[in-house]
């Protein structure tokens, strides 16, 4: 069995953060990712200014790998339309360039990736991988996003889990225009729809729906074609042809934190917290949580669970109270008529930031 200081399940922007901090202080951490090479996992793409400064802190600037500037929120419920500008500038980039930049960053820092390989079982600090092979660390860190790892998985409870639908739309010189330095969020019972346009030209079109309206409706197209009354701009902006292929992912646990840690193990990413997806700051949560848990155990702190937990509270909980308003019909109207008074939207953008 191969014995490491600093064992990373996961090489999503957690978990690359993480070990390009412990690369850094010479630790020579080992990554598992079970992906081969780069690829698109369901994320809306939306980097807020807290990620674009974790990320500035990392030495990556996603404007030099042609990420779009977003400098305006524009809701949409029903016919209603809502437009408010930022506080900072963010920006648009896909999750398949920004994953791949961060991972390079790890290696060059001296970490090791083992890409396509996949992690089955927790037990201990000793992970078993596909093929029976096992791998150990003296610490290990959980960063398996938005995938739960047997032994190790998140105590969700009865929590109410939605789903997470991405697929990309072909640049089209109309919706180019109308997304140019904006991130759009359609709004409708059970979830919402965001989108933006990312560095290839392309517009990445990411749902987030609550699992019984996505059981009721029977697949994502038939989702999509579900909202034709309910969110007519959204129809509009898809165009005549549906996307073919959709990534997806189930069961994700909005407003879940880990409120204890277990010794010499670190939960980051959405393995720490999970905010709610229309707050788009999901990355610079997994972000900043894998640098400040990379620091705890350079430092040799105990506890750093808790207290990412206690930092995560505020942002986290302002998501979801913001998520539950736009999720039901009774909600939206008064969220709209807010996010109409100057400064309403902005602050509520600023109170849903960990950074
Ligand atoms: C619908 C939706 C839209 C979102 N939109 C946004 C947005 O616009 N902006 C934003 O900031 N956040 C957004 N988020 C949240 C954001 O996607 C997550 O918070 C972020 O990806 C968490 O990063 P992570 O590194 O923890 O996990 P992930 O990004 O999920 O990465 C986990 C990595 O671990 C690997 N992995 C998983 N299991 C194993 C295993 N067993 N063995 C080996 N490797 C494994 C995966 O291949 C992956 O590379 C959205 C979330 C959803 C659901």
């Amino acid at each position: 069995m191969h014995r490491t200081s600093a064992l990373i399940v996961g090489g999503g922007p957690a978990g690359a953060a993480t070990a390009t901090v412990l690369a850094r202080a010479g630790a020579m951490p080992v990554v598992i990712e079970r992906s081969r090479g780069p690829h698109d996992p369901v994320c809306g793409g939306f980097l807020g200014w807290d990620a674009i400064a974790a990320l500035g802190k990392l030495g990556l600037d996603p404007h030099s790998l042609g990420a779009r500037p977003i400098h305006r929120l524009r809701l949409v419920a029903g016919r209603r339309i809502v437009e408010a500008r930022l506080p900072h500038e963010a920006a648009g980039l896909s999750r398949r360039t920004l994953d791949a930049a961060l991972l390079g960053l790890a290696e060059a820092a001296g970490a090791s990736v083992l890409r396509g390989r996949t992690a089955r079982a927790v037990s201990g600090n000793r992970v078993r991988l596909d093929g029976n092979e096992e791998l150990a660390g003296d610490a290990l860190f959980l960063a398996t996003g938005k995938h739960e790892l047997r032994g190790a998985e998140r105590d969700i409870g009865d929590r109410p889990v939605s789903v997470g639908l991405r697929a990309a739309l072909p640049g089209r010189a109309g919706l180019a225009m109308a997304l140019d330095g904006t991130i759009e969020l359609h709004l409708f019972d059970g979830g919402y729809c965001g989108l933006l346009l990312q560095e290839d030209g392309t517009a990445n079109l990411c749902l987030s729906v609550a699992r019984g309206r996505m059981s009721a409706s029977g697949g994502p197209a038939a989702l999509v074609r579900s909202l034709a009354r309910e969110a007519p701009l959204l129809i509009d902006r898809i165009g005549d042809t549906l996307p073919g292929r959709w990534d997806a992912i189930a069961g994700v646990p909005y407003g879940w934190r880990a409120k204890t840690g277990e010794a010499d193990r670190y939960r980051v990413g959405d393995q720490a917290a999970v905010i709610a997806s229309l707050a788009g700051d999901g990355i610079a949560i997994a972000l900043t949580s894998g640098m400040a848990a990379a620091d705890s155990f350079l430092r040799g702190e105990a506890d750093f669970q808790a207290g990412f937990a206690r930092r995560a509270a505020r942002p986290v909980r302002v998501a979801e109270l913001l998520r539950h308003l736009a999720e039901h019909r009774f909600g939206r109207g008064p969220m709209m008529t807010l996010a109409a008074v100057p400064g309403v939207a902005a602050t509520a953008a600023r109170l849903t930031r960990i950074g």
